[in-house]
C-alpha cells in the first residue's frame, strides 16, 4: 500500500488524512520533518497560506518540501497547499516551495461570496465534482507544461504538471473521494517508476 502524508502543522489536515485511507493509501500526519522519508507522495492542505509559511519556516521544512519535489514524488496542494506550490503569487515577492508552474491569485471569488460550492467538470475526474470553496485562490497563470484540469467562472481552479496536482477547492470536505482517488493514483505510478 503506497504511503501518502498530509502536511500537519495547519488547517484540514486531518478531513485529508481519512479521505486518503478512503481511497485505498495509508495515511501519515507529517509533522516533523524526517517523516517526509516514510511517504511516497504529499498533500498540502487547505488552512491560511501566511500562517502554514510561518510554521513551516518555524519547524524548517522549507528546504525538505523542495527536495521531497527534486526527488519526483507527487504532491497535491489544495486551497492554502495550491498557494505554497506555486512558483508565483500575486502581491507577494517571493514563493512559498514554488515548485508548480503556476501563478496564483489569493481570496479571488470576491467578499459576498467568501465560501461557496460549485459543480465543476474535471478532466479525468468527470463533469459532475461538487467543489467547496473557501475563502479560494485561483490560478491565473500556467505554464506550458500545465494541464488546465478545471474552471469555475472562466477561472482556472485545478490543474496539474506530471507530479503536481493543485486545486482551489477542498476535495476532502465533500464525500466524493475522486479527486483523493486521482492522486493517490499518480503516487502509485509515480512509486512504479522509481522501481
Ligand atoms: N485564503 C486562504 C489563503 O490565502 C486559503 C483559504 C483556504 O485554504 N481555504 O491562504
Amino acid at each position: 500500500m503506497v504511503k501518502v502524508g498530509v502536511l500537519g502543522l495547519q488547517g484540514a489536515f486531518r478531513e485529508h488524512a481519512q479521505a486518503i485511507q478512503a481511497a485505498g493509501a495509508e495515511a501519515v500526519i507529517i509533522k516533523k520533518v524526517e517523516q517526509l522519508e516514510e511517504v511516497d507522495g504529499l498533500i498540502l492542505p487547505g488552512g491560511e497560506s501566511t500562517a502554514m509559511r510561518r510554521l513551516i519556516d518555524k519547524y524548517d521544512f522549507l528546504e525538505s518540501l523542495r527536495q521531497f519535489a527534486k526527488q519526483g514524488k507527487p504532491m497535491f496542494g489544495t486551497c492554502a497547499g495550491l498557494i505554497l506550490l506555486a512558483r508565483e503569487v500575486v502581491d507577494r515577492q517571493d514563493p512559498h516551495i514554488g515548485v508548480m508552474d503556476i501563478k496564483v491569485a489569493r481570496n479571488s471569488f470576491g467578499r459576498q461570496r467568501d465560501s461557496f460550492e460549485a459543480t465543476l467538470n474535471i478532466k479525468g475526474i468527470g463533469d459532475d465534482f461538487v467543489g467547496v470553496f473557501i475563502r479560494a485562490p485561483h490560478i491565473v497563470e500556467v505554464g506550458n507544461n500545465v494541464e488546465i484540469l478545471a474552471t469555475h467562472n472562466d477561472r482556472i481552479v485545478a490543474a496539474r504538471q506530471g507530479q503536481f496536482l493543485g486545486c482551489s477547492f477542498h476535495p476532502e470536505l465533500t464525500e466524493d473521494p475522486r479527486m483523493t482517488t486521482y492522486f493517490v493514483e499518480m503516487v502509485k505510478e509515480a512509486t512504479k517508476k522509481a522501481v
